[in-house]
C-alpha cells in the first residue's frame, strides 16, 4: 500500500511519513500542489492525504481537478478548516473523508484503513474505448489487443480522455491536471504529448484517434 502524503509543514508532513512507514506503509510525501500532481501522474497510488493550505494554491482545487480528470484514488483530507460548511465543501469536490487538524494518528490510520478496504472491492481496472483497453493498475495501453509502449506522462494524458471519451477535453484541464499548471509553455508541451500519442496510437488502430478543436481541447473520437 502506498500513499501519498500533499503537506507543506515540515513538521507535519516528517511526523505522518515516519508514522505511516511505521505501520508498513511506503508513502510519497510532497510540499505543493504542483509536486502532488506530477506524483499522480507518475504513479498509481492506495490513497492520498491532502492539506489544503498549500503553498502554491489550494487542496480544494486541486482535488476537483483530478476529480474532473478521472482520478479516483481514495482520498483523505486533513487540514486546520473544520466547519462543518469546509467538510461539506470537501466531500462535495470528491473526498471520501475529512478529518480536521489537529488529529489523532491513531484516528488517521482507522480512516486510512477503511478507505483502503473499501477502495480494495473496487475491480473496475480496465478503460475500454474503440478497442483502446489502459489498464489503470498495471499501467499498461493495448490498442485492438496489440500492447502500445507509452511514457508514463503519456498514459497519463491518456487516462484523462479515457474517462472523458467521445466528450471534448480542455486543454486547461489537462494542462492544470498534468502539470498543474496552464501557462503557455506548458500547452506547447500538451500538442507534444497529443501528437506522441497520436503516432503510437493510430498507427496500430488504423484511423483517427483525436479530433483537435482549435484552441479549445480535444475530443477522443
Ligand atoms: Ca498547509
Amino acid at each position: 500500500m502506498n500513499i501519498l502524503v500533499v503537506e507543506d509543514q515540515q513538521r507535519l508532513g516528517q511526523f505522518l511519513t515516519s508514522g505511516l512507514k511505521e505501520h508498513a506503509y511506503e508513502v510519497r510525501w510532497v510540499r505543493s500542489c504542483a509536486a502532488a500532481s506530477d506524483a499522480l501522474s507518475e504513479h498509481r497510488y492506495s490513497a492520498i492525504v491532502l492539506d489544503l493550505g498549500l503553498p502554491d494554491g489550494d487542496g480544494l482545487e486541486l482535488l476537483s481537478q483530478w476529480r474532473r480528470a478521472g482520478f479516483q484514488e481514495p482520498v483523505l483530507i486533513l487540514s486546520a478548516r473544520d466547519t462543518v460548511q469546509d467538510r461539506i465543501s470537501g466531500l462535495n469536490v470528491g473526498a471520501d473523508d475529512y478529518l480536521p487538524k489537529p488529529f489523532s494518528f491513531e484516528e488517521l490510520l482507522a480512516r486510512l484503513r477503511s478507505l483502503l478496504r473499501r477502495q480494495s472491492t473496487v475491480k473496475s481496472v480496465v478503460l475500454e474505448h474503440h478497442g483502446i483497453a489502459l489498464d489503470t493498475v498495471n499501467r499498461t495501453v493495448h490498442v485492438g489487443g496489440q500492447p502500445v509502449e507509452l511514457t508514463s506522462r503519456e498514459l497519463a494524458v491518456l487516462e484523462i480522455f479515457m474517462h472523458n471519451a467521445g466528450r471534448i477535453v480542455t486543454r486547461s484541464l489537462i494542462c492544470e491536471t498534468i502539470w498543474s499548471s496552464s501557462v503557455d509553455s506548458d500547452a506547447n508541451l500538451l500538442d507534444v504529448y497529443i501528437s506522441r500519442l497520436r503516432g503510437k496510437l493510430e498507427a496500430v488502430r488504423g484511423q483517427p484517434l483525436f479530433k483537435t478543436l482549435r484552441g479549445v481541447g480535444y475530443q477522443l473520437l
